[in-house]
């Protein structure tokens, strides 16, 4: 089935919100060190890109987990795949995602994440799909709402495919 992509959000409007999460994040920081924590491998250009936006010291890690089931829904099983380097505990762990969507991985991985004693712990998303929300997670950074429609680009693929794209758009069928 051949697909096309249709824009959703710019590569100006990404970088114009990355560039306000970025500000907001660092007074919300402000005289503190934030521990950056990467969902590989959706959340890497986002927090590449929101990394370089923000004042305050920052460090940073990467996790990789993987949902079992079919390629455009998650199941709610995560399986860790790469743990992160160091511990998190005392830190003021920051959570970077590409897209809460059922919202079934990020609580799993919140949970996780809590029971190792962070300082504090945190979640901010490039994208959210509150309409597909199945478990609560709080969310504290969103980038922007969108539909329900299965988005690429800015590090969210369609079978590994469109990652590199510069801006956010929707997987067309023909
Ligand atoms: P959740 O557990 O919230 O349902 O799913 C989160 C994960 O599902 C995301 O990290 C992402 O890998 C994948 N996902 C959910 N919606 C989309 C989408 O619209 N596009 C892509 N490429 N992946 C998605």
């Amino acid at each position: 089935m051949a697909e096309h992509i249709q824009v959703l959000k710019s590569e100006e409007e990404v970088d114009a919100r990355i560039k306000q999460m970025g500000e907001q994040i660092s007074r919300d920081y402000a005289g503190r060190e934030i521990h950056m924590i990467c969902v590989l491998k959706g959340g890497s250009f986002f927090m590449c890109e929101l990394a370089k936006r923000i004042t305050v010291p920052v460090t940073i890690d990467f996790m990789s987990v993987s949902s079992y089931g079919s390629d455009t829904k998650s199941s709610g099983v995560v399986k860790i795949v790469k743990d992160l380097d160091e511990s998190i505990q005392g830190k003021d762990v920051l959570v970077v995602e590409d897209i809460v969507d059922s919202g079934r991985t990020l609580s799993y991985l919140m949970e996780m994440l809590r029971d190792r004693n962070p300082k504090s712990l945190h979640l901010c998303t490039l994208l959210d799909k509150p309409d597909r929300r199945v478990v609560n997670v709080n969310v504290d950074y969103t980038g922007f709402q969108i539909p329900d429609a299965f988005v690429v680009g800015y590090g969210l693929d369609y079978d590994q495919k469109y990652r590199n794209l510069p801006y956010i758009g929707v997987v067309e069928f023909d």
